[in-house]
């Protein structure tokens, strides 16, 4: 199912152009057109989902199993030493296109462009907060 003016399903239907690098039936990759660092590539189930907790197994499944197909490419492509995978879930965590998509961004250094904070707060957790946290997490599954 396509959204009314949502620029990634107009995108997938080829109503508008993108630097297309792979397709079939379920799924799209193109260049993002703000380039992070060369190859910085989107990948997208064809039909819509606002982002991942909206995303289908089946469109889940659809995008992942092109994933280390198109890295591989993109890797042998840039020479690139390390590759980010990344998905903006809400506005909070980044997320401009409502239509979910995954960043492949073919990572050279750290000083190549893209950067992600990464402030850890191992004392704010004991083991056995750990453990009630992901038992509270597995009775929701
Ligand atoms: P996010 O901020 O994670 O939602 O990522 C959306 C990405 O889509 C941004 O990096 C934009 O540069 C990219 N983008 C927006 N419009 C287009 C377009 N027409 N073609 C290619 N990339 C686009
Ligand atoms: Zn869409």
């Amino acid at each position: 199912m396509q959204k009314e003016n949502c620029i990634f399903c107009k995108i997938a239907n080829h109503e508008i152009p993108s630097h297309k690098v792979f397709e079939n039936e379920e799924v799209l990759a193109f260049l993002d057109l703000s380039q992070v660092t060369k190859g910085h590539t989107l990948v997208i189930p064809k039909q819509h989902a606002d982002n991942v907790y909206d995303l289908s197994s089946e469109s889940a499944q659809a995008v992942f199993a092109t994933i280390p197909e198109i890295s591989r490419a993109l890797q042998q492509e840039t020479g690139a030493a390390g590759m980010n995978l990344l998905s903006n879930t809400g506005k909070v965590a980044g997320q401009s296109v409502s239509h979910f998509h995954l960043h492949l961004i073919p990572r050279h250094d750290k000083h190549d462009g893209f950067g992600a904070k990464w402030e850890v707060h191992n004392e704010e957790y004991t083991a056995e907060e750990l453990a009630t946290i992901a038992e509270s997490i597995k009775n929701r599954l």
